[in-house]
């Protein structure tokens, strides 16, 4: 039987595992946490990520997560709040807390039989010339800080700064913006059904209903050229009027970053990377863990096809409208006069404000009629 050795037991490395598991194949995960994993997150699951754990069977917990039905962008820079929003075209998305998201992946995972090592750190792998038990074709074995696990793929979803990335020998660089994130999460009873984006000349806030008494805020912003780093409370009073609905702080703060992170492929031999580890643009659509939960399936079934080189053309199609939405909305955030006209014009034509959340939350196969080859290229078409 075909064995998927995965780094990384985040929604990318999880939701590999459970796909090969439902098509018939082992996996074992790798992850240097214990327990459900937390992680730096705005934590808004969009409408096709919703309908994914859905088909593979993930239930969330409701003590760590609550619907919203679609964005709301807020802007006070001009000395008045403007307001515009839309609902989602296609269900309601869902604010859900990393752990509950963790939580009910990895019992779904194990339900499913996936050899799930906690606490244990991935540190190098070896190509092999195939493995007692898979099928023919070479292998992996990857040597992690408990022993060495064989198997037939090779999948790296260690996040961002992955490091099977580098293993692999494959090229990544950082985009010249270089932004950051900081969340933390407050005890207040949600008063949206929106996730809601504020934004400010020097920071867009994120702000997510996770739970019945649980509001998340996030920050991004770019450092600027002295690379400072990010103080919560200082981005806090860019916005007052936010500031004033919360409650008690709930979770210490947690940071990430640098995004934008421009990966040469995603297929290398035996090794496959998705995820973060894949390339990453930025947080500010929330999209990443519906991206990595619709990865997974394509994945699985292209190795298990021995279609493999395909991998880094399918991976561009499936993230190409995201990748274009975000740097589009980058750009407008860098601009805040630009910013603040386009706010006002989604305010003043509602159509337009759910033709933009329509465009941004997408169609969910995107990119299911492209076929492709491995090639090399910097994956930014
Ligand atoms: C501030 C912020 C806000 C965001 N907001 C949203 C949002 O609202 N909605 C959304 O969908 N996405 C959002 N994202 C993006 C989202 O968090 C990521 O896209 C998502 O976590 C990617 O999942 P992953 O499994 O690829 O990586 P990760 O979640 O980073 O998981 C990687 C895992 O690999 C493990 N690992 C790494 N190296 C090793 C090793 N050598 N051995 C063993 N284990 C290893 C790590 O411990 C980790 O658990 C946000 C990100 C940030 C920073």
């Amino acid at each position: 039987m075909t064995r998927f050795v995965i780094v990384g037991g985040g929604p990318a490395g999880l939701a590999v595992a459970i796909e090969a598991r439902l098509a018939g194949a082992e996996a074992v995960v790798i992850e240097r946490c214990g327990g459900p994993v937390d992680k730096a997150c705005g934590e808004g699951l969009m409408p096709a990520g919703v309908a994914r754990l859905a088909r593979i069977g993930v239930v969330p917990p409701t003590w760590g997560s609550h619907p919203f039905v679609g964005i709301r962008y807020l802007d006070a820079t001009g000395g008045r709040l403007v307001t515009s929003e839309a609902r989602f075209p296609s269900g309601p998305g869902l604010g859900i807390r990393r752990t509950a998201l963790s939580e009910a992946l990895r019992a779904r995972a194990l339900e499913l039989g996936v050899d799930i090592r906690e606490k244990t750190e991935a540190l190098s792998f070896r190509e092999t010339a195939g493995r007692d038990g898979g099928p023919p074709g070479p292998g992996v074995e990857v040597q992690t800080s408990a022993g060495p696990i064989a198997g037939d793929w090779l999948i790296g979803a260690d996040g961002l700064h992955s490091q099977v990335r580098k293993w692999a020998g494959i090229a990544a660089k950082t985009g010249p913006a270089r932004r950051l994130g900081i969340r933390r999460h407050f005890t207040v009873a949600p008063w949206t059904d929106h996730v809601e984006v504020w934004w400010s000349d020097r920071a867009e806030a994120y702000v997510t209903p996770v739970g019945p008494e649980r509001v998340g805020v996030a920050f991004l912003w770019t450092p600027g050229a002295s690379r400072q780093k990010g103080d919560y409370e200082t981005f806090l009073g860019l916005f007052p009027d936010l500031a004033a609905k919360l409650g008690p702080p709930e979770t210490s703060i947690r940071g990430a970053g640098p995004f934008d992170v421009r990966v040469e492929t995603q297929v290398k031999g035996n090794v496959l990377l998705t995820g973060d580890a894949a390339g990453y643009v930025d947080a500010l659509t929330g999209e990443g863990v519906a991206l990595a939960l619709e990865e997974a399936q394509v994945l699985v079934a292209l190795c298990l096809a021995g279609r493999a080189a395909e991998w880094p053309a399918r991976w561009t199609a499936l993230t190409r409208r995201h990748r274009w939405f975000t740097r589009g909305l980058l750009a407008m955030a860098a601009r805040p006069w630009l910013r603040r006209q386009v706010v006002r014009a989604l305010a003043w034509a509602p159509w337009a404000m759910g033709l933009a959340v329509r465009v941004g939350v997408g169609s969910a196969g995107a990119g299911r009629r492209v076929a492709g080859t491995g090639r090399k290229e910097i994956s930014e078409s």
